[in-house]
């Protein structure tokens, strides 16, 4: 991990495209109040690749990116990648999964915490029912791009798309939750997979899972097929802390998982290789309907900035904007989605006075 005795942390920032360019600039000022708050350094430096950078000159990701921001940054921090005026939002693709793959970002990291009873579509459930976090596998299986065509556009078509677990990718995503719990004094780790339909991917991961799990002992390890944890999130959230899935699934558990604390405006997410520079990201994407406004929540943003924090050795910091969040959430200093009616600058604005006067 980052030693504390470095003194500033030096974060790229990539506002994107569409509320990116808006909850950035206030989860900025969040981060900047944290930090002058814990008497921390940074140093931010922005780059403008995005949607109007490809249209204006064709760059998505530079070659030199991923080497750049191993040599020259401690962690990255992302708005939102697409827009409608580029079709497939091929620039989008090329930086966000160019980045999750080139600096080998493993885990995709989901906090799944509700802060406020009537956030949550479940009822009767409170905040201490919704606290678990999904940790998804972020480098293989369905979506490491393997698969083709034959026969393209005719009626004989024929589109393979090939699911690929590695020994080695199973193992160090599985190892990771279980340190993970450890770390943060969680006492449970569900894995979800599907390994009574898919008989070889999954089968590997309950056999890595059986090995795995015997290295802590101090935890209760269970299993679910997904199916059944989907089902289950919804009935009775309490019963997970950790959840440790496939990339398909943590996409889909964890989406799930956001909306039970309150939409995709207020969820942040952490890609991360344990000790390498990660890149950290509001879940939501670039919401084109609503860009421009001034109405995006940018709490996703400033939530991701904490965890940021956290994943940089700023513990207090990182609960510091946790708790910023939680409080504005308790007193109604939100935007529209969440049932208040202040704008993206003022939601900052007050996040980022509270933290000064915390
Ligand atoms: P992209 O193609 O970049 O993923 P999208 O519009 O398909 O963008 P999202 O941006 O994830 O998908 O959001 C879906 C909808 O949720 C948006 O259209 C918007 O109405 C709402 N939404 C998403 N993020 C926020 C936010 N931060 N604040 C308020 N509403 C949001």
């Amino acid at each position: 991990m980052h030693q504390r005795s470095r003194s500033a942390r030096r974060i790229a920032i990539i506002p994107g495209d569409g509320i990116g360019k808006e909850v950035i600039p206030e989860a900025i000022k969040v981060l900047k109040a944290a930090a002058t708050a814990g008497g921390r350094e940074i140093a931010l430096t922005e780059f403008d690749w995005g949607a109007d950078r490809y249209l204006r000159d064709g760059t998505a990701l530079p070659p030199d990116a991923p080497e750049m921001f191993r040599r020259d940054f401690d962690a990255i921090l992302l708005g939102a990648l697409g827009d409608p005026r580029v079709p497939g939002n091929q620039h989008g693709a090329d930086i966000l999964l160019g980045l999750r793959f080139q600096l080998d970002l493993y885990v995709n990291e989901r906090p799944c915490v509700l802060f406020e009873q009537n956030l949550t579509p479940l009822k009767g459930r409170s905040e201490k029912d919704i606290h678990f976090h999904v940790i998804r596998e972020n480098t293989e299986g369905l979506y490491a791009g393997m698969g083709g065509f034959f026969k393209k556009g005719t009626a004989d078509e024929i589109a393979t798309q090939e699911d690929i677990n590695t020994r080695k990718g199973v193992e160090r995503i599985l190892r990771y939750a279980f340190e993970f719990a450890r770390r943060r004094g969680y006492r449970r780790v569900c894995m979800s997979d599907k390994s009574n339909a898919l008989a070889y991917g999954h089968n590997l991961w309950t056999r890595v899972f059986a090995e795995v799990r015997g290295d802590y002992p101090e935890i209760e390890a269970s299993h679910m097929y997904i199916d059944n944890l989907l089902l289950q999130m919804v009935r009775d959230p309490a019963q997970f802390q950790v959840i440790v899935t496939c990339n398909l699934f943590g996409d889909i558990a964890g989406d799930l998982g956001a909306a039970l604390i309150g939409g995709l405006g207020i969820a942040p997410s952490g890609n991360i290789h344990p000790g390498r520079v990660s890149l950290f990201e509001p879940v939501h994407g670039s919401a084109p309907d609503i860009a421009g406004e001034n109405i995006a929540n940018p709490m996703g943003a400033a939530l991701a900035a904490g965890m940021m924090c956290t994943y940089l050795g700023w513990t207090a910091e990182g609960q510091a904007i946790e708790d910023a969040v939680r409080a504005a959430i308790r007193e109604g200093k939100t935007t529209s989605d969440v049932g208040g009616s202040l704008t993206t600058r003022q939601v900052g604005d007050w996040l980022a006075g509270k933290l000064a006067s915390a």
